[in-house]
């Protein structure tokens, strides 16, 4: 992992344009009101020949209780935990602030480098006077414009300077060993809570989370670490952009939510349920469920179901799910927190069932029992015969029964085959391919 070097300061010091011009991104994703959600907060950056992730914590969006002090708080607090050096950008043009000497008062009792930037200094006539205030502090001190570029080199290396040192040393691992996770979808209907429930899994752990390099501007991978495993969710950009969604521009998609499914190994169907399975939800499931897509659903926002109405709710639920009865269900509120630590071990489940592979021996004699127990039924006078049964796939586990006619098999016996084999190999929540092929 790189090191991270998180800026913090108020909100309209000039974070963003720092963070996008350190970035090498246009200006376009800086915003004008403050506390509109910004959907990059991390970005690997290059610093004088290192890489560190950079972090924009006035990006982030806390959760209540709102309010400027508490987002100061909550930002030093990220800083002082997660950061390797601490970047405090304040604004030259607005003078030293009760709040900037808050801030400043919290990254005192830190023992991790701070450099301040005092921005929009755009002249340098005026350079004494718009930074003397600040010397109070006894930082590190560097003058900057972020909208113009001046000082923001010098800046860079003066945060290069101050990273830790590269270890020489291979056998001195600098972190715990991560193993490699799933890789997850969040799809659903706008507004059905999917960046609430993909920032309720990055929880505490957004700060190390990171844009996955490599991945396209409008496929945008964000990776977690989760009790030492890396958990990839695949094309959030759209996810965690909520403004997009207040303004109307999104529009569902279920081949795009599709698309998403395909480059992941889990997808997570965000249902609200106050809304129910929509018809547009039923698309989707249908669909994921044809295509044999592991999956599982997240029937979101129960904090607004009152208690007597829940069990009705999950029957009805049930009831819109019958089509595909193994996909597991989860009740949660992303927004409350309520059933969310539940996602990703379910997930995990789920990809694991998708691995299982079966020994020829346990294949033919689960053939032979599931036959005694239900022979196959006459069609036309006569029944199928059946020969042997092979695991041709996985994932999803896929299982081909070779028979002597497949026109003798009819939809009913197939499920019936793809019940008892899920039963057998303890195969409850992965999709499962069940195929009928010619042999004579
Ligand atoms: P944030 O809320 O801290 O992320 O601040 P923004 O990056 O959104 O910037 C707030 C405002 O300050 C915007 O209107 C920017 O155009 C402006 N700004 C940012 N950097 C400079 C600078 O170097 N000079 C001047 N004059 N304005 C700047
Ligand atoms: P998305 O469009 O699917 O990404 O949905 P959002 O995550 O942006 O959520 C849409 C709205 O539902 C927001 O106003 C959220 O605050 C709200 N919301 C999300 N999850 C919950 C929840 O569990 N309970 C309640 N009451 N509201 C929620």
């Amino acid at each position: 992992m790189p090191p991270i070097v998180a800026i913090v300061g108020r909100p309209n010091v000039g974070k963003s344009t720092l963070f996008n011009r350190l970035a090498k991104r246009p200006k376009a994703i800086t915003h004008d009101r403050p506390g509109v959600t910004r959907d990059r907060l991390e970005a690997t950056v290059e610093l004088d020949d290192r890489i560190v992730t950079l972090i924009d914590t006035g990006g982030m969006d806390f959760d209540a209780p709102e309010g400027l002090e508490r987002q100061i708080v909550v930002q030093a607090e990220i800083a002082l935990n997660m950061a390797d050096v601490v970047l405090f950008l304040v604004d030259g043009k607005a003078g030293r602030t009760a709040l900037d000497d808050e801030m400043a008062e919290r990254l005192r009792r830190t023992d991790k480098p701070v450099v301040v930037a005092v921005n929009k200094v755009d002249g340098a006539e005026k350079i004494n006077a718009l930074t003397n205030d600040f010397h109070a502090w006894g930082f590190a001190m560097m003058p900057i414009s972020a909208a113009h570029g001046h000082g923001v080199n010098d800046l860079a290396g003066a945060l290069a300077e101050l990273l830790p040192e590269v270890s020489e040393n291979k056998d001195e691992p600098r972190a715990e060993p991560v193993e490699a996770g799933i890789r997850l979808a969040v799809l659903g209907r706008p507004n059905a809570g999917k960046s609430s429930l993909v920032n309720a899994l990055l929880g505490e752990d957004r700060m190390i989370v990171s844009e996955v390099p490599g991945t396209t501007r409008d496929a945008v991978d964000v990776a977690v670490i989760r009790n030492g495993r890396r958990y990839v969710f695949v094309d959030t950009a759209g996810v965690r952009k909520r403004t997009r969604i207040t303004d109307g521009v999104e529009r569902y998609s279920v081949n795009k939510a599709l698309g998403s499914a395909k480059r992941a190994d889990v997808a997570v169907v965000v249902v609200d349920a106050t809304g129910g399975v929509g018809v547009q939800d039923k698309r989707l499931i249908s669909y994921l469920d044809k295509e044999r897509t592991p999956f599982l659903v997240a029937v979101n926002k129960v904090d607004l179901v009152a208690q007597q109405d829940m069990l009705t709710l999950k029957k009805d639920i049930e009831e819109e799910l019958r089509m595909c009865s193994h996909v597991p269900v989860l009740y949660l509120s992303a927004a409350k927190g309520k059933g969310v630590a539940k996602v990703l071990p379910l997930a995990e489940t789920i990809w694991k069932e998708c691995g299982i592979r079966v020994g020829t021996g346990a294949l033919n004699r689960a053939m032979r029992e599931v036959l005694d127990k239900h022979q196959p039924p006459l069609v036309n006078g006569r029944r199928a015969k059946f020969y042997y049964l092979t695991q041709a796939a996985t994932p999803p586990p896929t299982f081909v029964f070779f028979v002597s006619d497949t026109e003798r098999v009819r939809d009913s016996y197939a499920k019936y085959l793809e019940n008892a084999l899920r039963k057998l190999f303890k195969i409850s929540m992965a999709p499962v391919k069940v195929v009928c092929r010619a042999s004579h």
